[in-house]
């Protein structure tokens, strides 16, 4: 974690005093310097690539194309939010390194304690200080110390931070933090939000900085079908009774907010494969009554109606222009992933390709660990798009491999560098961090291994890190809409 220690000195003025007045100054620009090891003093030298690379990195805007962000009002309401279950330093580490700890050993019972919002925030470091050094140098706790280190001016956590690190945490998260961390620190355009609230389209109060994803689990998900046909039904005013009422809510859904989403978005890949066949409309309606009427359905009736769902689905975001995201490859959580499935996620996803030529697919991080595999997929299908959202924390050096091998195997219109993949926004800030540290180190090492020249490096830069995602997902056109959404008043 030197670099970090480095880019926290460089960036001290970010500490949360000054993090209005960074917003002027570019401010994520001066982690360039850093990101390459050298010392602040030094003049750049001409010819010195690793410099020019880290330096146009830094220096450009991001879009963020996947995160879980609750809306900032929400957040700010405190644990009255799902997915906020304290609001103190600890919610940091509530989104992933939680996982990391109870892997490490920590038992469950002291992770609720860390995360409960009736415990004192001073009292909470003991808890996980057993466990800290086990898991303070996994990509997951490197993001959450970066950002500690550019928000809080703190260079780690410790008995004898945390007392700052609470104060800095309170002292940030006010009216406004989003866009100060996301835009102002993180050079971020806008993210891409898959809200995990349920809503069939989540109406942001920050619709342009917070894009949403139409989400297709409610509509697919066949254990969840009964009570969110109740809940869509009554949203849309269409009695759910039948598949063809089904069909009719999901029509709704996409012409009410088609305009205003960017993509459509399931994460069924944690509950089964994407072996997702084409199934009529005939044989799936018994099994919806079933679903509907809550009877036991086989594992091959499950899969029935699920296909059907999902191609209804796609074929209406395809229809909308509308990207297809799906969650491919790890688990968020612990102790439940089965890593069998994941190894077929490649495969099926081939297998989307080719029975729907006009669907852009976007699959999401990277595959892991099947990256090899996915590469292929994106080589071979013109329709194939690959996301490396959540790759950079849960293993940095297989992103960085991955990115490497993307730009001299696949294509480099296909790619979408970043997204952050958290709830909190704070930890957002440290995972662009390292992805610009990753993309940086890639692009020099193609560079200084003779596998392209630094014109053709530096290039790149600008279409990766928002030219691609910008073009797939219509931004300037949603954006044109997001901006006289309905909902704001
Ligand atoms: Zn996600």
């Amino acid at each position: 974690m030197k670099t970090t220690r480095s880019i926290s000195r460089r960036t001290a003025f970010k500490s949360v005093g000054a993090l209005g007045a960074c917003l002027a100054l570019s401010p994520f620009a001066a982690k360039a310097k850093a990101a390459v090891g050298q010392p602040p003093s030094r003049p750049p030298r001409p010819g010195d690539s690793r410099k020019q690379i880290a330096d146009r990195v830094f220096n450009t805007p991001m879009s963020d194309t996947h995160e879980h962000l609750v809306d900032e009002k929400e957040r700010l309401a405190g644990t009255v939010t799902p997915g906020i279950p304290c609001d103190d330093w600890a919610l940091l580490l509530s989104h992933y390194v939680n996982s990391d700890l109870i892997v490490a050993g920590m038992p469950k019972a002291d992770v609720e304690q860390f995360l409960s919002p009736k415990v004192d925030p001073a009292a909470k470091w003991d808890l996980i200080a057993p466990y800290w050094p086990a898991v303070r140098n996994t990509g997951y706790a490197q993001a959450i110390r970066i950002a500690v280190s550019e928000l809080y001016g703190v260079d780690d956590l410790s008995a004898a931070t945390v007392a700052k690190v609470q104060a800095g945490y309170d002292k940030v998260r006010r009216p406004g933090f989003y866009q100060r961390i996301l835009q102002g620190l993180g050079g971020i355009e806008s993210c891409q939000v898959n809200c995990l609230s349920g809503e069939g389209f989540k109406e942001s109060s920050m619709p342009t900085l917070l894009m949403q994803d139409i989400n297709l689990m409610g509509m697919i998900n066949v254990p969840s079908l009964r009570a969110y046909a109740r809940q869509y039904g009554s949203r849309s005013g269409i009695e759910a009774s039948t598949l063809a009422n089904w069909h009719a809510v999901i029509d709704w859904y996409f012409a009410r907010y088609a305009q205003y989403a960017v993509a459509v978005k399931s994460q069924q890949a944690y509950s089964r494969d994407l072996d997702y066949v084409r199934a009529p409309a005939e044989r799936a309606e018994p099994v919806f009554q079933k679903a509907l009427q809550k009877e036991s359905l086989t594992a091959e009736e499950r899969k029935l109606l699920e296909d059907h769902l999902f191609w209804y689905c796609v074929d209406k975001a395809t229809a909308h222009q509308l990207p297809v995201k799906l969650h491919t490859g790890y688990y968020a959580g612990q102790n439940s992933m089965p890593l069998e499935r994941l190894s077929h996620n490649p495969g099926s996803a081939a297998d989307l390709c080719r029975l729907s030529p006009d669907t852009r697919f976007v699959f999401m991080h990277i595959g892991y660990p099947h990256y090899e595999a996915m590469l292929a997929l994106a080589k071979q299908y013109a329709n194939a798009h690959v996301d490396m959202c959540w790759s950079w924390i849960i293993n940095p050096l297989a992103a960085k491999d991955y990115f490497k091998k993307h730009i001299v195997t696949a294509h480099a219109n296909k790619l979408f560098p970043f997204g952050g993949d958290y709830m909190p926004v704070e930890p957002v800030l440290g995972h662009a961090t390292m992805v610009r540290r990753g993309i940086a180190q890639a692009l020099s090492e193609l560079v200084d291994e003779g596998w392209m020249s630094l014109p053709d490096a530096l290039e790149l830069v600008d279409p990766i890190l928002r030219g691609n995602a910008r073009r797939v997902f219509n931004l300037p056109q949603k954006l044109q809409a997001l901006k006289t959404a309905p909902w704001i008043k």
